[in-house]
């Protein structure tokens, strides 16, 4: 059976309420499209778990501020839906915004009920530089859970916030699923895969490059015995292109999510930056 495109939730509600009949497990990838090898990981993992795989395609209004990237955001969706077909997906679950958020309400928290994540996960990383995002991200993930009741979601480390706040809510709202956090893709350059790639031009992506680069150089240091994480992060700084500005380089418990100043095992280092306008984010775990 070829993957199928359903726009409609009543209509993913029925699938559901069949397979589950059967006794079957499911699992959700939540995206936002213009799929790639990241993504794919998630799928075929999902795959490896799963009886039953939804991929949902949305870009989020809600999740974006006003002047970022939510109108020019790549849409490739029936590109994405081949690539879901070849992975053995089962529907591609591509809402509008007015199927999600009904007709006549403003998309905002006037009019909806937001899921609102711990202040103290959200005011610090993207969070910072993206007041809102993660209330919008939450809302809709849970949205996502509700409508296609998954055993597994999958989520990739590469938004390592993203997967340490959607945890926190799986615990505190008591929802009855687990999470499945995937390693990070990359080019084999080194480059952590982004739809946002697309938007680089080439002399953009050769700066790019100095992220995954940087966080390299942090990892070479701390394996070296350097944990005091300023030196680190002037160890990062140094290897960034001039062309790349950073938003944050940060060092945290990846267990507790608090800042560390001594850089140790299970710490995430994530950095933000921008490479001429397009906002990347990166990590790894020390
Ligand atoms: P997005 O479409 O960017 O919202 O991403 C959808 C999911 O794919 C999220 O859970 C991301 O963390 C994950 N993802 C995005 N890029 C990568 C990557 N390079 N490696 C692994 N997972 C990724």
């Amino acid at each position: 059976m070829s993957t199928v495109i359903i726009n409609n939730i009543n209509d993913v509600r029925k699938n559901v309420i069949d397979w589950k009949k059967s006794g079957l497990k499911i699992g959700l990838v939540p995206t936002m499209g213009a799929l790639h090898n990241g993504h794919a990981s998630l799928i075929k993992k999902a795959k490896e778990m799963c009886d039953k795989v939804v991929v949902s395609v949305f870009v989020n209004p809600i999740q974006f501020g006003p002047n970022e990237d939510y109108d020019k955001y790549p849409r490739t969706l029936e590109k994405d839906r081949e690539l879901c077909d070849k992975l053995g997906a089962d529907i591609v679950f591509a809402p509008t915004p007015k199927e999600m958020y009904g007709e006549n309400k403003k998309l905002s928290n006037t009019d909806l009920t937001f899921v609102c994540p711990p202040y103290n996960l959200v005011d610090c990383l993207c969070g910072k530089s993206r007041p809102g995002h993660f209330d919008g991200v939450a809302t809709v993930v849970l949205k996502l859970f509700n409508i296609v009741t998954p055993d597994y979601a999958f989520f990739g480390q590469k938004d390592a916030q993203q997967l340490f706040i959607l945890k926190n809510m799986v615990k505190d709202l008591n929802l009855n699923l687990t999470i499945i956090s995937c390693p990070i893709v990359r080019e084999d350059d080194g480059l952590a895969l982004s739809s946002r790639n697309t938007y680089l031009s080439p002399d953009e992506r050769k700066s790019a490059l100095t992220i995954s680069k940087a966080l390299k150089q942090i990892e070479l240091s701390y394996k070296q015995g350097i944990t005091d994480t300023n030196i680190l992060f002037d160890a990062a700084i140094s290897v960034l292109d001039k062309n790349i500005e950073p938003e944050y380089i940060e060092f945290r418990n990846f267990e507790t999510f608090e800042k560390v100043t001594e850089a140790k095992q299970n710490t995430l280092v994530a950095i933000a930056a921008r490479a001429g306008k397009t906002r990347l984010i990166d990590n790894i775990i020390l």
